[in-house]
Order: structure tokens, then C-alpha cells, then sequence
């Protein structure tokens, strides 16, 4: 067969095989597009599971009219410019891929109203060359992602889309990680038309108040609260202590720099401190907020952006499992202390 360029519709299905695994994926990088925009106030509707349609509407800043149609674009990000923003992430998006893989495998519409713009307008993809069509349309002041029959065009990827209750919990564990990563933003989920969470946002750091609406009052009153800074690393967490072990890792949430992932080196870290002082078997449960200058890490490791790389993963490792051994065994500790803040 002779060499061809892909049509883009092919093209961005082929990416969207790395982004969107599953309807919660869809879900985080909607959520994370929306905290980029400064969202305060999110609302997310999913029925049956995501597998029908996936809806989020926000109050953040909005895409300009004249900007929808790159929005939808692969390769199109208004988060970096150059090489070097890379070294220096702050946003939790910048590929630029996430709307353009998404709406390949979806029937995908995007409604947007910036403060400063009188009128709403809509966008979505037609055909093979994803030609994007724009029409007026009624909207306050933000963006509505409207996501409907996902992977209707792929059906080897739908196959593997497992039962409604299955995929909407994945959207909860989605949803729950950017409470935590986020407690002043309002977060509202909704399934088939009915309410399941409602976290309204508390102040910037009020960790303990969101911790206590995600995971639970008893958690937060029985955990050991660290807070450490060393040589520009930084960690603020709760560790769950022996009441608190599960048989499950359903209560294990990790953050570097204000992004939820489940980053090996840091569970290898945490889990090693817990066994050497409670020797334990079982799975145990915390809320870990780890900081690094931006510099010391790349996300860009993995499209779905499920995993970090430290430049000095020694020193991360070390710091991390000494600060969690000390709080557990404070009897043995020079730093650690269990009031709460
Ligand atoms: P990335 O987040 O990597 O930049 P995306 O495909 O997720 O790529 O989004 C493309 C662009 O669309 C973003 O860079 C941003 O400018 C804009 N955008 C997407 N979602 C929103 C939103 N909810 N509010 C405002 N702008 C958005
Ligand atoms: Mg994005």
C-alpha cells in the first residue's frame, strides 16, 4: 500500500486510544479542562454510566467564538507555546489532544460564553476531515462539554466497556480525586438524573473539611497529620493508622502539585514506611499531598498523564518514607506531630 496521510477523524481516533480509555477518562480530562479555566463552580451529568452521554458544564473562563474550532483541533493548546514551558507545567492540561480525541469517538458538542462575549456560540465535528461547524446558541457565562454515545465508532474499544455501575464508580474515583486535589471548587455529580455527590467548595486550604465530605469525618479525626518542607520539597497529609486499614486501596490518594495519581514511587514510598513500623499486610488508607518545584518533575511522561518522573526519585523516595515513618512512630520523630492544623 502506497504512503497516505491519515485523515484527521482516523488520526485522532488512533490518539484517543492512549487518552480515553474509558468513560471516567473522559471525565477527568473534562474536569481537569475545567479547573485550567479557573472553574469554580462544576456540574456533571452522567447517564448510564458515561456510556450514553457524559455532561459538564462549568463557570470558568470560556473559549471565544473565533477559538472553538481550534479548541476541538489536535495539537491546539492555549497552555504552552514553547519547548521550555514544558520543563515548567503548571496546568494540568497542555497536549492539546484531549478535545480532538474525544470528540472522534464521540458525538461531542462544545458550548462555550466568555464573560466579555455578548452571545454563546456551539461547535462540533463533522465526517472524515472533522470539519467543525459553528452555531449561536443560549448559554451563561462558561462552557458546556456535551459528550454524548461514546466510542459509537469504535467498537473494539467499546467492548471493553464494562457494566453502567462499574464504569459510573471509575467516574467517582475521578471525581472524588479532584475534590481532594481542589476544595474550593463546587463539584455536583449527578447519575441518570439523580444526585449522588454534592461537595461545595470550602475555603483554598481547607484540606480537612473536604477530606472529612470525601472520605469520610471518622478518616480525618483518626489520622495522623503531617505537614514537612526539605530542601524545596513539601508534603501536608493524613495518614490513616491501624483502625483505619482496608483490604482495598479504595481509600489510598496521592497529589504532586495539585494533580491525583497514582505515582508507583510514592506508593512504594508510603507503603514501605507503613510496613517497617506497623509491619502491616493490609492495604492502608491516606490523603498525601506531595509538592516539588515544577522543574524537578515531568508529566509528560504518559498521554493520560497517569504517571510522574522525579529527577532525583532517590531523594523524593527517601523524604517521603522517612517523613511517614516518623509520624507513625512519634516516639522515635523529630518533625512529625499529630495535631491537626
Ligand atoms: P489541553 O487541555 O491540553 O490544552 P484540550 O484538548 O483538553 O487540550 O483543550 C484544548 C483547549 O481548549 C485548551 O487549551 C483550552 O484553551 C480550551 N478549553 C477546553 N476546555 C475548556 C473549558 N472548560 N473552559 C475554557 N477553555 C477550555
Ligand atoms: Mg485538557
Amino acid at each position: 500500500m502506497a504512503i497516505q496521510l491519515l485523515p484527521p477523524r482516523l488520526a485522532n481516533q488512533i490518539a484517543a486510544g492512549e487518552v480515553v480509555e474509558r468513560p471516567a477518562s473522559v471525565v477527568k480530562e473534562l474536569l481537569e479542562n475545567s479547573l485550567d479555566a479557573g472553574a469554580t463552580k462544576i456540574e456533571l451529568d452522567i447517564e448510564k454510566g458515561g456510556h450514553k452521554r457524559i455532561r459538564l458544564r462549568d463557570n470558568g473562563a470560556g473559549i471565544v467564538k473565533d477559538e472553538l474550532e481550534l479548541a476541538l483541533s489536535r495539537h491546539a493548546t492555549s497552555k504552552i507555546a514553547t519547548l521550555n514551558d514544558l520543563d515548567r507545567i503548571l496546568s494540568l492540561g497542555f497536549r492539546g489532544e484531549a478535545l480532538a480525541s474525544i470528540s472522534s469517538v464521540s458525538r461531542l458538542v462544545l458550548t462555550s460564553k466568555p464573560v466579555a462575549q455578548e452571545q454563546a456560540w456551539q461547535a462540533c465535528c463533522e465526517g472524515r476531515e472533522m470539519s467543525v461547524v459553528v452555531s449561536p446558541a443560549a448559554h451563561p457565562d462558561g462552557t458546556t462539554i456535551d459528550v454524548a454515545d461514546l466510542f459509537y465508532n469504535t467498537p473494539a474499544r467499546r467492548k471493553f466497556l464494562r457494566t453502567e455501575k462499574t464504569e459510573f464508580q471509575h467516574i467517582e474515583d475521578v471525581v472524588k480525586r479532584i475534590a481532594l486535589s481542589h476544595p474550593h471548587v463546587t463539584c455536583v455529580l449527578r447519575h441518570n438524573g439523580k444526585p449522588v455527590k454534592r461537595f461545595p467548595g470550602v475555603s483554598q486550604d481547607n484540606y480537612p473539611q473536604r477530606i472529612a465530605a470525601v472520605v469520610g469525618q471518622r478518616f480525618i479525626d483518626n489520622a495522623v497529620y503531617i505537614a514537612i518542607e526539605h530542601q524545596g520539597m513539601k508534603i501536608q497529609a493524613w495518614l490513616g493508622n491501624e483502625n483505619a486499614m482496608r483490604s482495598s486501596t479504595d481509600c489510598q490518594f496521592s497529589f504532586v502539585n495539585g494533580r491525583g495519581m497514582r505515582d508507583k514511587l510514592i506508593l512504594h514510598a508510603i507503603r514501605q514506611a507503613y510496613e517497617s513500623v506497623l509491619g502491616v499486610l493490609e492495604q492502608p488508607s491516606f490523603v498525601f499531598y506531595f509538592d516539588i518545584d515544577p522543574y524537578e518533575v515531568d508529566v509528560n511522561v504518559h498521554p493520560a498523564k497517569h504517571e510522574v518522573r522525579f529527577q532525583q526519585s532517590r531523594l523524593v523516595h527517601d523524604f517521603i518514607c522517612k517523613a511517614v515513618c516518623d509520624a507513625l512512630a512519634p516516639e522515635h520523630s523529630d518533625f512529625a506531630e499529630k495535631a491537626r492544623p
